[in-house]
This record gives C-alpha cells, structure tokens and sequence, in this order.
C-alpha cells in the first residue's frame, strides 16, 4: 500500500477518498495526522487552489497528496461565488448566511435565469515538484430555488435543485449524491487515471 495524504480537514471527504482509493492500493491519511492545517487559498481558480493545498500538504509530508477544491457557480452572477463560495457571506460564513446572501443576489432573477453548476477539481501530486499533476474535474447542474429545501448535505445543497431527480441536493439520499454529484464525477476520473 502506497501512504497518500489527503489535503484537507473534512472528516466526509476522507471517508469517501480512503474506500475509494483502496481498490488503487492507496491507503489515504488526513493531514491532521501530520499536524498539518489548510495554507491560504491564494489562487483566483479551482484549479490553482487545489494545487496550493496538495502541493503544501507534500511539500511537509514528503507524501504525494490529493486536494479538492470545490464551489458554485451561478450563471447570471457571472459565475459566483465560485471560488469564494465558502466565504461568499464573510471570512468565516456560516452556510446559512451563505445561502441568504445567494438568495439575495438572485432576487431579480426568475427562471430560466437561475441555473447554476457546482464544480470539483481533484489535484494529485506524486512529490510536491510533481511537473505533471493529475487534475480531474467533475460538474453537477442545477437550478437555484428562491427558498431553501430539505435538511441533508451542506454548503448550497438546500438552494440547489436537480431537475433529474425533482428535488433539492439536501432532499437527496447521501447515497445517490455519492453517486452523482461534482465530486462523484471527478473522483471516477481520478480512479481511471491511477488504476493500473
Ligand atoms: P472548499 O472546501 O474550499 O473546496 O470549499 C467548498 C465550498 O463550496 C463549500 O464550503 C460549499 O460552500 C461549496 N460546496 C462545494 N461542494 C458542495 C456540495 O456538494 N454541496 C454544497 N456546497 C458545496
């Protein structure tokens, strides 16, 4: 089993990424176990910022690392709050002051102006110089809602709805969101690009 550390502090994402990356003979550490925190998100992309974090985390570890950098991007705001979407409220937003300032954002919006996509990139590094890393990007679209539904997922997923499955993401079994959503999609990507 080859050690890789995973570039972030979400105790989910880490559960999904450790079954994951078994079948590919990686066993996958958070960087807590390495004392390590998160470095500034100092990029103006996805893809920088998930390179900044997978690259520290290697860089301190001397591990290759995986990175996930994800957010929602809302058509008629030109794409905000994409990268900022954990911050778009304020430094330290809660989701729900997040999901009210979206609200307010859309208020002169009506469908079918109110589609939105989240996004997640995945960066794996082999060493922290790695010239060649692998990036995977995954995409999930949607509409936003004018009021929140349902209780489950996090983030936007109550203002988030999928026309596919006539409901909000925070209505949706965590089991099919697995199967569907952005970061589904990018992981898969990932697995076929280290499978030997
Ligand atoms: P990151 O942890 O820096 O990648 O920030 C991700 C932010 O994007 C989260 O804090 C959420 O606001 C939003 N986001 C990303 N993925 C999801 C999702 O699956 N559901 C809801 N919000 C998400």
């Amino acid at each position: 089993m080859q050690t890789v550390v995973l570039a972030s502090g979400n105790a989910g994402k880490l559960r999904e990424f450790q079954q994951l990356l078994a079948q590919c003979g990686f066993e996958v550490r958070p960087q807590s176990d390495f004392g390590l925190e998160s470095p500034e998100e100092t990029g103006l992309t996805f893809v920088e910022n998930a390179l900044i974090k997978a690259r520290y985390a290697s860089a301190q570890t001397g591990l290759p690392a995986i990175a996930d950098d994800s957010g929602l991007a809302v058509e008629a705001l030109q794409g905000a709050p994409g990268i900022y979407s954990a911050r778009y409220a304020g430094p330290d937003a809660t989701d729900e002051e997040n999901n009210q300032h979206l609200l307010n954002a859309m208020a002169d919006f009506q469908e079918p102006e109110r589609g939105a996509r989240y996004h997640c990139v995945l960066a794996f590094l082999r060493h922290a110089e790695d010239p060649t890393p692998l990036l995977c990007h995954g995409q999930w679209d949607g509409t936003i809602l004018t009021a929140p539904q349902g209780n489950g997922g996090f983030g936007y997923d109550p203002l988030f709805y999928i026309p596919s499955h006539n409901c909000s993401v925070a209505e949706l079994d965590p089991t099919e969101k697995s199967r569907v959503s952005h970061r589904a999609v990018a992981t898969r990507e990932l697995l076929a690009a280290l499978s030997p």
